[in-house]
């Protein structure tokens, strides 16, 4: 192996060991501690990491450095030992290189040396993360349409689109895709020049060039590229002077027959701050998004990551996680994360009972997405009552047990307390509430078909 292979191999493994620890970690923790730590070389069965002073090198040691050494030897059997080092941090060299948790992009002409952020061949382009590839990617329902279109770019000789314009919510796999079809781009044509970054660092890149009078050159690196990608566009919305020249290298990257692949948060029709013609440009090629998953999804994803982390999670864990845990695949992901990393730690089995220990604060955030307002919306909509029957004084059982079936609900969905509950039900008391509560579990264990309209009821509002 050549020494930059080996380095490669280093970083992508520490880029995958502090990954890891990222999901375990607070952020803050991760921020303080893990983030300044660099990979340094493998001798052996040693891996060396360095951190900037003496201090963080005692505390890594302390705290941290067990379990990096676990993680390690689970990305590579062969590491047994990791060794600290203290290494001030060179300024400039800390500037201008990636990220250290990051890996080098594996590219078969990248080459390191990094001038003002650039490669030797004058690109700026973040590095790939090896996790985001089409074969890890979970194809479901809410995705399968970014997923199709993302392959076919990936794969066709000739530009099929232009450009692919992938949207959707935070953590829902936007990067992933992206990365995705450059990873299968340069498998196929090694040659070819993928250019991946954020809108972000194209701003900055695109500023720096305006203030050192340099925009020829900034233009010039965009002119010999094959495939642009650009993360999370919805930031260049406003920078006028930005949009001007992302406008223009757009237009001469598409009369080029580049293939140009976008991502935002939202369509381009909904961008703020984004110039009418710049939209019109976003909507010729392809729009595809990306739709909030569904539990089916949810489990599916589990499933995967369950097994390429060789984990034994019981199936009821992971319908649980998939059934609780609703806002992102992210969060989705570092919940998993966090129950194995707990089993491995402790040296137990996960089981039902320690995931909820674990995740006690996460799962509570997730409860309270589901508002009182949303529960007693739907239950009205679902029985054919009044919204503002919830709050009325009626007694009549045809809008009281709808009422009750929503208490019930806020109760279980949410964390208000029950006087909190009673008064958002037109000033109710609390023992309404708890008496509804009894009522409905009362009514379920006895009616079935009441049973099965408040699952669904529950099932719709966590989503
Ligand atoms: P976004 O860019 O849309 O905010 P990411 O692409 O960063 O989201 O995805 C967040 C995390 O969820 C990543 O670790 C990614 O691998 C994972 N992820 C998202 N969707 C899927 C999927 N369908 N299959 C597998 N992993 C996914
Ligand atoms: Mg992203």
């Amino acid at each position: 192996m050549t020494s930059e292979k080996t380095d490669q191999l280093l970083q992508t493994q520490w880029y995958r060991v502090s990954s890891r620890l990222k999901a375990e970690l607070d952020e803050s923790a991760f921020e303080n501690w893990v983030k300044p730590i660099a990979a340094r070389s493998i001798k052996g069965s040693e891996a060396r990491i360095s951190v900037p002073s003496r201090f963080m090198r005692d505390w890594v040691v302390a705290n941290y450095l067990d379990r990096i050494r676990e993680l390690w030897s689970a990305e590579d059997s062969g590491i047994q030992s990791v060794e600290v080092s203290v290494q001030p941090k060179l300024k400039a060299a800390a500037e201008a290189a990636p990220a250290p948790i990051e890996p080098e992009q594996p590219k078969a002409k990248a080459t390191p040396t990094i001038v003002n952020g650039m490669d030797a061949n004058g690109h700026i382009s973040a590095p790939l993360d090896p996790r985001f590839t089409f074969s890890n990617f979970v194809v479901g329902k809410p995705n399968e349409f970014a997923y199709a279109a993302a392959r076919r770019v990936a794969e066709a000789a000739t530009v099929p689109f232009n450009p692919l314009f992938l949207y959707g919510g935070v953590g829902l796999g936007k990067t992933h895709l992206m990365h995705g079809i450059a990873w299968e781009i340069l498998q196929r044509g090694p040659s070819r020049t993928v250019v991946y970054l954020s809108a972000e660092k194209f701003m900055y890149q695109f500023v720096r060039a305006l203030r050192e009078q340099n925009t020829v050159d900034f233009k010039e690196q965009f002119r010999s590229v094959d495939v642009l990608i650009i993360d999370d566009v919805q930031f260049i919305g406003g920078r006028d002077a930005t949009q001007e020249e992302f406008f223009h290298t757009f237009n001469a990257l598409v009369d080029q027959g580049r293939q140009i692949i976008l991502s935002a948060d939202k369509s381009p029709s909904d961008l703020e701050g984004v110039e009418e013609r710049l939209k019109s440009r976003l909507n010729c090629g392809l729009v595809a998004d990306i739709h909030a998953t569904t539990y089916e999804l949810r489990l599916a994803i589990l499933e995967s990551k369950a097994e390429q982390m060789q984990v034994s999670a019981p199936g009821k864990v992971l319908e649980f996680l998939a059934h609780k845990i609703t806002s992102n695949v992210r969060e989705l992901e570092g919940a998993l994360n966090r129950v194995t990393a707990h089993a491995q730690l402790i040296g137990g089995e996960i089981s039902l009972e320690t995931t909820q220990e674990v995740l006690h604060d996460l799962l509570r955030a997730n409860d309270r997405r589901v508002t009182i307002e949303e529960i007693q919306k739907r239950v009205a909509e679902h029985f054919n009552i009044r919204l503002s029957d919830m709050h009325s004084a009626r007694r009549a059982r045809s809008v009281a047990r709808p009422r009750q079936v929503a208490m019930y609900l806020a109760k279980q969905l949410t964390s208000r307390s029950l006087p909190e509950i009673g008064r958002k039900f037109g000033g109710r008391d609390h023992t309404t509430v708890m008496h509804a509560v009894r009522k409905v579990d009362e009514l379920r264990d006895h009616d079935t078909s009441f049973a099965e309209d408040v699952e669904l009821l529950r099932r719709m509002l966590e989503g």
